[in-house]
């Protein structure tokens, strides 16, 4: 049997659902997951029981490759959630929701986080009419996210526009088409972050 060469997609059947790692290839027919939903490898078809703490770290590696953060700065999110107020889990998710890879991929800039994550590295976006080209940065209530004028006439830029101009906005985000801008109306609550993910389980996991 031929190896799946696709890592992305190895991830997603590792954890049994889509990641939506692939941009417009997620949503087709062509996605691995529609296509053969078991874990890749020689024994990927035999279903193992997991044990409790087995769950807990599916759901912990799960959420991390959900918004592509390595396994030390997610640690560093758990603490920083833990520490803040409110419920950790809640917590937790805001944050990643605030990066400003995911703000990109959620106002239909980047066609995934990956592409998203890419294009701030490259410089594209500004924020609050700064450059950031940093994907962990962490967005405020008010910030107004835009792609830098000398990059909007990039093609990547006109066709995630066009590809990605029916994917619904989360109401915690306010986009501006026409200026290729989006605007943070206030942080991202628990209702808002549409990802299957059991956060208490993560939340457990780090308690041990
Ligand atoms: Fe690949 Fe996207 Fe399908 Fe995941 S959701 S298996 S990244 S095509």
């Amino acid at each position: 049997m031929s190896r799946y060469k696709d890592e992305q997609c190895r991830i997603c059947r590792r954890e049994g659902q889509k990641l939506f790692l692939k941009g417009t290839r997620c949503y087709t027919d062509k996605c691995a997951i529609s296509r053969r939903n078991y874990a890749p490898g020689e024994h990927g078809q035999k279903k193992a029981k997991l044990s409790e703490y087995g769950i807990q770290l599916r759901e912990k590696q799960k959420t991390k490759a959900f918004y592509g953060v390595r396994e030390d700065q997610f640690r560093k999110y758990f603490e920083m959630a833990a520490n803040k107020k409110g419920v950790t889990g809640e917590n937790l998710l805001q944050i990643l929701e605030s990066r400003l890879d995911n703000v990109v991929y959620r106002l239909g800039y980047g066609s995934s986080r990956p592409q998203a994550r890419q294009l701030v590295n490259h410089g594209l976006f500004e924020v609050n009419g700064r450059k950031v080209s940093i994907p962990s940065y962490l967005v405020k209530a008010g910030d107004v996210i835009k792609v830098r004028e000398i990059k909007k006439d990039k093609k990547v830029v006109k066709e995630n526009i066009e590809v990605n101009a029916s994917r619904p906005v989360p109401a915690w985000l306010e986009k501006n088409a026409t200026e290729l801008s989006g605007k943070v109306v206030r942080l991202a609550s628990r209702e808002d972050v549409d990802i299957p993910v059991e956060e208490h389980l993560i939340v457990e996991l780090y308690s041990k």
